[in-house]
């Protein structure tokens, strides 16, 4: 059975990938929540009952390869292979060039699914997406688990994501937690997050 997002969404409440409160991020910028999709990936069956959504809306679909921007995106990547049985590989930057390594590589025509774990503004996507074009790679599509666009990053190829957040961050003249006179916790230092 497929989890909804609000199944996906529990599951990141339940490992505090998801918190709310009053954040720093590393933009400078303040925001009423902080995400890290690690901390619920870091469970592996937590991260296969998510990555079937992806596989699942993927199946039908003519694949050779999996293929991921390193590193957040290769858990995902793995694990969507797993379950559709393909091969999975992943690229990585090399001189700031998204690049294969490894003996990783990708024939004219073998046809690719991309995968990765959370698009913002979908960089390391189309550094893939270039990539493959490049190797002259068919595109089947995009799958990823956490869309912060909100649907506005449109990568033009079937995608798929398995929820959807609005990512709300304010100049920190203009944050209304500080206004309230929230307590600011910079993520990812031990003294407030426990
Ligand atoms: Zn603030």
């Amino acid at each position: 059975m497929n989890l909804t997002e609000n199944d996906v969404l529990e599951l990141f409440n339940k490992t505090k990938a998801l918190l709310s409160g009053h954040f720093l991020l590393t933009s400078g910028r303040h925001s009423n929540k902080y995400f890290q999709c690690a901390k619920v990936l870091q469970y592996p069956n937590y991260n296969e009952a998510i990555c079937k959504n992806i596989s699942d809306f993927f199946k039908d679909y003519e694949i050779d390869t999996v293929i991921c921007p390193a590193i957040g995106g290769i858990v995902v990547g793995q694990e969507v292979a797993r379950q559709l049985g393909k091969k999975f590989i992943f690229a990585e930057r090399e001189n700031n060039t998204m690049s294969l390594r490894r003996g990783f590589d990708l024939k004219e025509g073998e046809k690719v699914l991309i995968c990765e774990d959370v698009v913002t503004t979908g960089g390391s996507v189309f550094e893939v997406i270039e990539l493959a074009k490049q190797k002259k790679a068919n595109i089947v599509g995009v799958g990823f688990i956490v869309d912060r666009s909100f649907g506005k990053v449109k990568f033009g190829y079937p995608q798929h994501s398995t929820v959807k957040m609005e990512v709300i961050s304010y100049l920190k003249e203009y944050c209304p937690l500080c206004k309230e006179g929230l307590e600011l916790v910079k993520p990812g230092s031990r003294k407030n997050l426990k």
